[in-house]
């Protein structure tokens, strides 16, 4: 009887396909494999073997593929998420294997070769083009070489073997020393100490091998990244439950209380106990200063995994994760999906930022799933934050979190002082933005010698440009969205899908020269009025669409740090987790952005982001202040920042939400159905409406415009479903959308559950 495996393919594909083993060839699930598909070979991932008498009729695997396999958490969490984003199980894998082409693959060999200076002993065409492509001395790898120079990989042995390209091991930088658990630090305070051992003594008792659920089981209940659903579903009581598991931990500190050096205690005791340790982060780029912290603390940078680490570099440190080399990983979200050997902990930091959804291809949320991966490695995750997603707070009140707070700043220091600027009695002048209150509070700041920031989350210099002869208003051709314009690049952009024309002399519409005006302003546009009104000062400009990319960032970061500038104009881009010194005074130049939209998530998203960068204010030596430039002081989300009264805002929050069935007390999930015709696009979402049956404790709203109607040359309808929490929405949403024509043409139906906005 032959061995059938069950391959599943990193495409679009919802099932794995059966493929028999050859004779002699011993797989194993999870091992990642060569197969035919179709007239071309693939790789793909065995997710099941069975010894059936039946399979004469399919096709053979190829081979094994030289590549980490992958381990049972990791193919149950690609199961999970399948099932939890209703995206095909193929597309899931694919986040998880993201293999580069085998070239590349080969590369992980840890070897590159470059020219010796020998000539070699024979010198064919073949050679010459070789020697020619390595010219440049610099150390190649083998493949690469070969494929530049158009030759067979045999050609480039043949040049080793006679000396005239010469084999290095590449640098082996990516698989640094280990970070040392026991290097020598800075004391923990009292409070500090305490949270580490609480952290810490959780989950140390709550390492059991029954820590992993069956997810399989048909009775697991509604999914949840909490797991409650499976829980209630197994019939264990919530106590029990709570003790079996290591739950994750909300760590919830003000800002400036030292959360980072809890947490890394916490890192410490993992990398100890000889397991590997995640931490993510919302902006990787951003990071240099929070590496340099973690080599402060462990000796060494850990391993850092984002979008801007490519190719063989990608490759050896996915190998080093996979054979328990790195130690400790600090990554972007997609580092979620790393093949870990023995992960022994999971931080989320920053665990309320938006960054962590993804919301084209799969859309998925990093911090939820690093639950469900923490659940399924059996290990515990740590949220940290010092303004927590609503969500994490209801889990952490409910006892399904642990909750270790730190309610005071580290070493004594006071939250800043924040105070309200009504711009409605003590605003600006015609076409200014800084009031005057805000521009005596700089002064002072100036003549003492210390730094300020003011903020506004506006890139460029205008957000909306029009025409004052003929009132045309400057509108992106692919987006229903105004163009933003930057002065700094001469142009008018959508900051939706990046399309820009150069801001053009006379108006496009009616010819007048020169009379097109910008209306509101933008970072750029307040940091050349601070230059105005302080021209002999230092003044540093900071937005992530600034040209220089992450090294100059990196860079102006450190001069902020330093103290070298006396003026920050920013956008959130410095409103969030760096740690300025000099920084004394925080104004805010547009309170209001962001609670106008109708979008429930607004107040906790602009509570959240005022509460961070009001919150880089006095973490120094020096108290610090903010002042807060509003048009309505007594909006709930402005009065609580005043207040400084946070437990009354997510109170009060908590309460509309669940009076509103809203997440996390009901289910939500939205269908943006999308197409290059209008017409097409609601006629999809109509169809939908017509079969949508929603069961008992469901609704569904819409179709309806999406919030951006128009993106990318694509229209965009949105259905919204809204469940009672003991829905089982993932079913409800496979059932309709099974009874729904299928999408024709350029029509396309993407399923995002628990949309952030909505
Ligand atoms: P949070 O992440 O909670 O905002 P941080 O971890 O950045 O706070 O700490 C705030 C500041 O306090 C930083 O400058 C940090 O270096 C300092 N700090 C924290 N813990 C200690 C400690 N135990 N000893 C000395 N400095 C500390
Ligand atoms: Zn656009």
């Amino acid at each position: 009887m032959p061995d059938v495996a069950e391959i599943l393919i990193p495409l679009a594909l919802d099932t794995a396909y059966s493929y028999v083993v050859p004779e002699g060839l011993r797989l194993d699930a999870g091992d990642v494999v060569q197969v035919p598909l179709g007239p071309r070979e693939t790789v793909g991932v065995v997710w099941g073997l069975a010894h059936t008498a039946g399979g004469s009729n399919l096709r053979p695997v190829t081979g094994r593929v030289d590549a980490p396999p992958l381990s049972e958490p990791l193919r149950k969490l690609v199961d999970w998420i399948a099932r939890y984003t209703l995206a095909p199980k193929g597309s899931a894998l694919a986040m998880v294997l993201r293999l580069p082409d085998e070239a590349a693959a080969r590369e992980t060999a840890r070897v590159g070769v470059r020219v010796s200076g020998k000539a070699p002993a024979r010198a064919t065409p073949a050679r010459r083009k070789v020697l020619e492509a390595a010219a440049d001395g610099a150390l190649h790898g083998k493949s690469a070489l070969a494929k530049a120079a158009g030759v067979s990989l045999s050609v480039v042995d043949g040049l080793i073997d006679d000396g005239a390209l010469e084999a290095v091991a590449v640098e082996p930088e990516a698989v640094a020393p280990p970070p040392d658990p026991d290097h020598p630090r800075v004391p923990l305070s009292d409070a500090q100490e305490a949270a580490a051992i609480e952290l810490i003594a959780g989950p140390a008792r709550t390492l059991l091998p029954a820590a992993v659920p069956n997810l399989a089981a048909p009775d697991a209940g509604p999914l949840s990244p909490t797991g409650e659903g499976e829980r209630r579903g197994s019939g264990e009581s919530l106590a029990h439950a709570e003790a079996s598991l290591p739950g994750p931990v909300l760590l919830e500190g003000v800002t400036g209380s030292g959360k980072t050096e809890v947490y890394f205690e916490a890192v410490a005791h993992c990398v100890r106990g000889g397991r590997q340790a995640l931490i993510l982060m919302p902006e990787i780029a951003l990071t240099a200063q929070f590496l340099d912290r973690f080599a402060a603390r462990f000796g060494v940078r850990p391993a850092a995994w984002h979008s801007g680490v490519g190719g063989r570099r990608r490759e050896r440190l996915r190998a080093a994760v996979a054979a328990g080399e790195a130690r400790v990983v600090v990554g972007a979200r997609s580092a979620l999906f790393l093949p870990f050997r023995h992960l022994g902990l999971i931080v989320v930091d920053e665990e309320h930022e938006s960054a962590y959804k993804q919301e084209d291809g799969v859309h998925y949320h990093a911090r939820d799933m690093a639950v469900v991966r923490g659940r399924l490695e059996g290990c515990p995750v740590v949220l940290a934050s010092a303004t927590p997603s609503i969500e994490s707070r209801v889990n952490a009140e409910r006892g399904r979190y642990r909750h270790v707070r730190l309610p005071e700043r580290f070493g004594g220091r006071r939250l800043p002082d924040i105070r309200a600027i009504d711009m409605r009695l003590d605003g600006p002048e015609r076409g200014r933005f800084l009031s005057p209150p805000l521009i005596n509070a700089i002064k002072a700041n100036l003549a003492a010698g210390e730094q300020s920031l003011l903020f506004l989350n506006r890139r460029g210099y205008a957000p909306l440009t029009l025409c004052r002869a003929c009132g045309h208003r400057y509108r992106c051709r692919n987006c229903s969205t105004w163009l933003v314009e930057h002065r700094f690049r001469k142009a008018l952009v959508c900051h939706q899908c990046g399309y820009a024309e150069p801001r053009p002399q006379a108006c496009t519409e009616c010819g007048t020269f020169d009379n097109l005006t910008a209306c509101g302003p933008g970072v750029e546009r307040i940091a050349e009025e601070v230059a105005e009104l302080f021209p002999d000062r230092r003044i540093i400009v900071l937005s992530s669409d600034f040209p220089g990319g992450a090294e100059r960032l990196r860079m102006e970061l450190e001069a902020v740090a330093a103290g070298e500038c006396d003026i920050v104009v920013g956008t959130q881009l410095v409103a969030k987790g760096h740690n300025f010194p000099h920084l004394t005074l925080v104004g805010v130049l547009d309170a209001d952005i962001g609670l106008t939209s109708g979008d429930p998530r607004a107040a906790e998203r602009t509570f959240q982001l005022l509460q961070q960068v009001t919150g880089r204010a006095g973490r120094g030596e020096r108290p610090g202040r903010a002042l807060v430039q509003t048009y309505q002081p007594t909006h709930p989300v402005i009065a609580a920042l005043l207040s400084g009264d946070a437990e009354r805002f997510y109170a009060e929050e908590v309460a509309a939400r669940e009076a509103a069935g809203l997440p996390p007390f009901g289910r939500l999930a939205a269908l943006i159905v999308s197409a290059a015709e209008r017409e097409a696009a609601e006629a999809q979402g109509q169809a939908l409406a017509r079969v949508a049956e929603p069961p008992a404790g469901a609704m569904v709203l819409g179709p309806a415009e999406a919030p951006l109607a128009l993106v990318r040359g694509r229209y965009r309808f949105r259905l919204l479903v809204k469940t009672e929490r003991n829905v089982d929405l993932q079913s409800y949403l496979r059932d309709w959308l099974a009874r729904a024509p299928k999408p024709r043409g350029s029509v396309r139906v993407a399923v995002d559950v628990d949309p952030q906005s909505f």
